[in-house]
């Protein structure tokens, strides 16, 4: 069986699960990388079976995951996490958290993967318009939701195994006008498409590794209802 890497997992209603799920129907063993804040919410939801109908595979059993990590994916290396974060009440009592360290984490606990899937963004304006965007929210959207994905390429192709494949999830709003999608949140998604086909391209002749996005329709995620969408 194949051994999948899914960051962006926090609760059973959004891509990650159902790709995760996917996955695990396939018969992929399937690890995850929870964003530090969501993390403990996260496990006490599954812990107490909140997530046990969502869990059901087609021959009755439940999903289970190798493993949850800690991630913040707009941190590369301990180095990047300003004090005030570290001493944060949600990060305290995690370490280890940033994209190099979960990389090096896995490597040790599973030795290789074959699939790694970024199902993730952030856009802390997302709601304003483009035309009101703050140089802070745009640069904090293209951070979490694009170069989260070109720092995990780098620090997850060097344990993929060979024919490997990254996957992440992009919009619409990338290619064309989608009012609402805000923040900077359409510039992250163009990058994110364009990004891929370099990655692709780079990781492709370095790595012998696939690098792809999918363009999702709407779905009523937990992100996407922030958003009003
Ligand atoms: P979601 O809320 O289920 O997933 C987003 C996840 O990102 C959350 O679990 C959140 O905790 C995590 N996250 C945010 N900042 C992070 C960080 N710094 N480090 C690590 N994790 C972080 O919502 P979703 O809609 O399933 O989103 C998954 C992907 O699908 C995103 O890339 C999103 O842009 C994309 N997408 C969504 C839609 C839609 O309509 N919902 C459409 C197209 C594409």
């Amino acid at each position: 069986g194949k051994r999948a890497f899914v960051a962006g997992v926090a609760d059973d209603q959004g891509f990650g699960w159902a790709i995760s799920k996917a996955l695990t129907q396939a018969g992929a063993e399937v690890i995850l990388g929870t964003w530090v804040p969501a993390l403990n919410i996260f496990e006490t939801s599954l812990r107490r079976g909140k997530f046990d109908e969502s869990r059901v595979l087609s021959d009755g059993s439940l999903m289970e995951f190798a493993k949850v990590y800690a991630m913040d994916a707009v941190y590369d290396s301990p180095e990047d996490v300003p004090e005030s974060v570290k001493t944060n009440k949600r990060y305290a009592a995690n370490s280890e958290f940033t994209v190099s360290e979960v990389a090096a984490k896995v490597k040790e606990d599973f030795g290789s993967i074959d699939i790694v899937v970024h199902s993730l963004a952030n856009g802390p304006e997302v709601a304003k318009p483009l035309l009101e965007t703050s140089r802070g929210g745009y640069l904090a959207a293209v951070s979490a939701s694009t170069y989260s994905f070109v720092s995990m390429v780098q620090r997850f192709a060097p344990i993929m195994n060979e024919g490997g494949s990254f996957i992440s999830l992009t919009y619409l709003a990338g290619e064309r006008v989608v009012p609402g999608y805000g923040g900077g949140m359409s510039s992250a998604k163009a990058a994110l498409e364009s990004d891929t086909k370099v990655l692709a391209w780079e990781a492709g002749r370095k790595h012998n590794v696939r690098v792809n996005t999918i363009s999702a329709g709407p779905l009523g995620s937990r992100a996407a209802k922030a958003i009003g969408f």
